[in-house]
């Protein structure tokens, strides 16, 4: 589909689509460069609404509602009125239903949980496979459950004679928050009638009333309990709401707990006794003080809503029209080779554009033209450098995830164990996606969103087409350069993990050992209440924090750059190399303590100096500390190098197998010549990495051409940059030769190249300013991108000699200038040396 023509063409949306575009940005001036395809997470509240609500705030005095002051009554007043209000916008019969307020739509889910949980003998739970993850808990405390695994199966299942032999409940979403897919609301009043009082049934309608209105007008029809997230409706205030007919109210009469509020007096000394309130629902149910504040923020955020959008059929209409649009440009995406580049997660009963069946989402994974897998982690790290804001991972949808991605639950549990977690870069195994890329539409999306979106996956991901004709930058073939033809540009290490690095200065022979240059990464910060590592990808002014090392005075020096100085009173500390215990907290804290670098729990010792900490903390303006890896002095212990010891790097295959963009699809990819780039487990964290200055080179000649700002060398993070010699150079670079490089003679060292280094957006944080930029991501994602990764160095490990008799083995160095020798796979057997070591 030609997206832009159908922009063009646009008349449907009408009026709406108009009005949108017109306050959107009056609205929310933050989505100025900003495409915010996540909807179904929290929708986007306007400006509106805030200053409406702020202003009822300023001019008012609203007390807690638990006296006979007028600010008292007032709160009462308005509180009562709200609650009404909400009902009406569902139809509710304020005589038939009541409105609870509840933090979110999990603490509404919980409550009627909680009801069933306490009746006496237990009870039974059943729940839709397309349930929220929310939803699926409520099992734990049932006594008997059962997940429906179809729409079939409940069709089934209400078309049985009798009943459970326990209370039961039974629980689906009005609509999957996975794909988007409307389940049938009529499935309420089916139950009640085929299974009288014995079955009650919850409805999640937290991702349907965001873009979809519901009509409780029927109360033979409604669900007895439905519960909303209502800032997925208006944004704005964090409330949700449980909607309860009355007559399955009930069923709180078996709730156990009380809490202020809720009582209306309470015995406890030596009698234990108390007497709920019992005038309504929502006075029995609401423990503690209520969110006030937010209660008149949703009368504002009402009033907005209304005011922008005038209903949620309208809204329904709207988002209905832009979601078939976006569909139809994913599902229309081909590569060269006429493959689908998308593969979407369509709900069986789903037709995009109907609003009965279908709501504003499109759930998807992305294919290679070879039909591989693109991994998430990279869609999502280009959709950042791109400003999409969308949603990747499981999605709290376990049911419908697994199902759609065909993952039995011996896969999900073996992936667990493979180190997948929500959120983690492991997105492939055993060739099925772990996750999917989920894209929701909301009141505020125009059709400008979708348009640009759909351009954005073609531009990054469909390849084979002719606008790619300038990308394929790897040598198919590349011959190896004669052995003297490179040497070592420059060496840094990066003494604080993720702060700026330190070269290290021409003359000086640098020590080389099996973890990596000497000193680099030996030291990092870590977030005072999380314990976990900080990266410059959340704290870019990282990069201006610049340590060095001081051999002589045996210090760490770490400096600020202007920019962070204005914030700290000092600009320089430093810390001693030597590892003296005193300097770090208690054993007990090191042991306990973990650090987490790339979510691996990893022990690091925190400096106890409060001035260390404050150095640090008002530099970033997070409070962290400094923490050290275990000293050098264990090197040989069992705690050596305990950070390297989780690098499961692995070799890469022998056999090569990379797949070039752009070269598809005249050539098969063992044709070209390059190899598969093995998964590295922590690409963060391997020994070296290794950049080569004619790659460099090359990469920002395309990003010059297309006007973007080239990138320095510190941006990789490289710890040696080898270039070539200007003399042999002859006016040809040879970028990317190290692609094909095995190992690598440095002055007398020999090393490893075990594999590609996989790239994110923090190598578009500039170094020197700390600023974000598009670039190099965004043409190294065009032109490095292998089965759908994005690659840029090489991750590089020293092979340490056996038998350390000679200075070069004992004490092992490399220094700026050393020659650089690269070894191909056949090559190995031409260097003696490096046969007996690794032949
Ligand atoms: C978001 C969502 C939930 C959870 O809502 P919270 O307000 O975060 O508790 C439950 N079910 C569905 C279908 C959702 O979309």
């Amino acid at each position: 589909m030609d997206t832009r023509g159908a922009r063009m063409k646009e008349h449907e949306c009408g009026e709406y689509h108009q009005a949108v575009e017109e306050f959107r940005l009056r609205e929310h001036p933050m989505l100025r460069g900003t495409t915010y395809l996540d909807h179904a997470g929290t929708t986007l509240y306007a400006k509106s609404a805030i200053e409406r609500f702020s202003a009822d705030m300023l001019s008012n005095l609203y007390g807690n509602p638990h006296s006979a002051s007028s600010s008292s009554q007032l709160t009462t007043r308005r509180i009562e009125d709200v609650r009404l209000r909400l009902l009406g916008m569902f139809k509710a019969d304020p005589e038939e239903f009541d409105v609870i307020f509840v933090a979110n739509a999990t603490a509404g889910i919980k409550l009627v949980m909680e009801a069933f949980r306490d009746n006496g003998d237990g009870f039974w739970y059943g729940y839709h496979m397309d349930s929220h993850t929310s939803l699926i808990g409520v099992r734990e405390s049932a006594k008997d459950s059962r997940c429906f695994t179809s729409d079939q199966d409940v069709e089934d299942w209400i078309k049985e004679p009798g009943a459970e032999a326990l209370p039961g409940l039974f629980a689906y979403p009005a609509q999957s928050n996975m794909n988007g897919r409307r389940l049938p609301l009529a499935w309420t009043r089916r139950i009640r009638t085929s299974k009288g009082r014995a079955v009650y049934t919850l409805l999640d309608a937290a991702a349907l009333v965001s873009t979809s209105p519901l009509d409780l007008s029927d109360v033979d029809a409604a669900p007895d309990f439905t519960v909303l997230s209502l800032y997925k409706m208006f944004g704005f205030p964090d409330l949700g709401a449980l909607i309860v007919r009355k007559e399955a109210g009930t069923v709180f009469g078996r709730r156990r707990y009380f809490g202020g509020g809720t009582v209306e007096m309470v015995v406890c000394v030596q009698e234990q006794w108390h007497a709920k309130k019992s005038d309504s629902l929502h006075e029995k149910l609401e423990d503690g003080t209520l969110p006030i504040h937010s209660i008149m923020a949703l009368d504002a955020a009402m009033s907005v809503h209304e005011e922008l959008y005038g209903s949620l059929e309208r809204v329904s209409r709207h988002t209905t029209l832009l979601v078939a649009k976006l569909y139809e440009g994913l599902t229309s995406l081909r590569h060269g080779n006429g493959e689908a580049v998308c593969q979407v997660y369509k709900g069986s009963t789903s037709t995009y554009g109907d609003a009965n069946s279908q709501g504003p989402i499109v759930a998807f994974n992305l294919r290679n033209p070879l039909g591989g897998w693109v991994s998430n982690a990279e869609v999502e790290k280009l959709a950042a450098v791109k400003s999409f804001q969308l949603r990747t991972g499981g999605l709290c949808n376990p049911g419908g995830v697994a199902s759609s991605l065909g993952l039995a639950p011996w896969e999900m549990r073996d992936n667990f164990s493979a180190g997948q977690r929500c959120g983690n870069e492991n997105d492939t195994i055993r060739g099925k996606p772990t996750g999917m890329i989920r894209v929701s539409l909301g009141a505020m999306s125009v059709l400008e969103d979708v348009v640009s979106f759909v351009d954005f996956v073609r531009e990054f991901f469909v390849q084979g087409s002719k606008s790619e004709a300038v990308l394929p930058v790897a040598a198919l073939r590349v011959e190896p350069p004669t052995p003297s033809n490179l040497h070592v540009e420059s060496l840094t290490i990066y003494p604080v993990k993720s702060c700026a690095g330190w070269s290290v200065p021409r003359g000086v022979a640098w020590e080389v050992r099996r973890e990596g240059l000497a000193w680099d990464r030996e030291w990092c910060l870590v977030h005072q209440g999380t314990g976990a590592a900080l990266s410059q990808k959340r704290y870019p002014k990282m990069a201006l924090i610049r340590p060095s090392i001081d051999l002589e005075a045996g210090l760490l020096r770490v400096e600020l750059a202007p920019p962070l100085r204005r914030l700290v009173d000092e600009h320089e500390v430093t810390i001693p190399l030597s590892a003296d215990p005193r300097m770090f907290s208690d054993v007990s804290t090191y042991t306990d303590s973990h650090a987490k670098v790339c979510g691996d729990a990893i022990r690091a010792k925190k400096y106890k100096s409060d001035k260390i900490a404050a150095f640090f903390s008002q530099a970033l303006g997070v409070a962290c500390h400094l923490a050290r890896f275990p000293a050098l002095s264990n090197r040989n212990s069992s705690e050596t190098s305990s950070r390297h010891t989780k690098a499961h790097l692995q070799k890469p295959e022998k056999e090569p197998n990379m797949h070039i963009p752009g070269a598809f699809p005249d050539s098969t990819p063992q044709a070209l010549g390059a190899r598969v780039p093995m998964p590295i487990l922590l690409s963060n964290e391997s020994p070296i990495l290794t950049i080569s200055r004619s790659s460099l080179n090359r990469l920002n000649e395309l990003i010059k051409a297309e006007g973007g700002k080239a990138a320095q060398a510190d941006v990789f993070r490289a710890n040696i940059v080898v270039a070539e010699n200007l003399e042999s150079l002859s006016g040809v670079e040879q970028p990317y030769a190290e692609d094909h490089w095995r190992h690598l003679k440095i002055g007398e060292q020999y090393f490893d190249i075990l594999g590609p280094c996989r790239r994110c957006q923090m190598v578009c944080v500039d170094q020197q300013t700390a600023e974000r930029n598009q670039e190099p991501f965004v043409t190294l994602s065009k032109t490095r991108r292998f089965d759908g990764r994005v690659y840029f160095g090489e991750h590089t490990c020293h092979i340490a000699m056996d038998g350390a008799v000679s200075p070069a083995a004992q004490y092992p160095t490399i220094a700026v200038g050393d020659a650089v020798h690269p070894f191909l796979d056949d090559e190995v057997e031409h260097d003696s040396r490096l046969w007996a070591l690794v032949g």
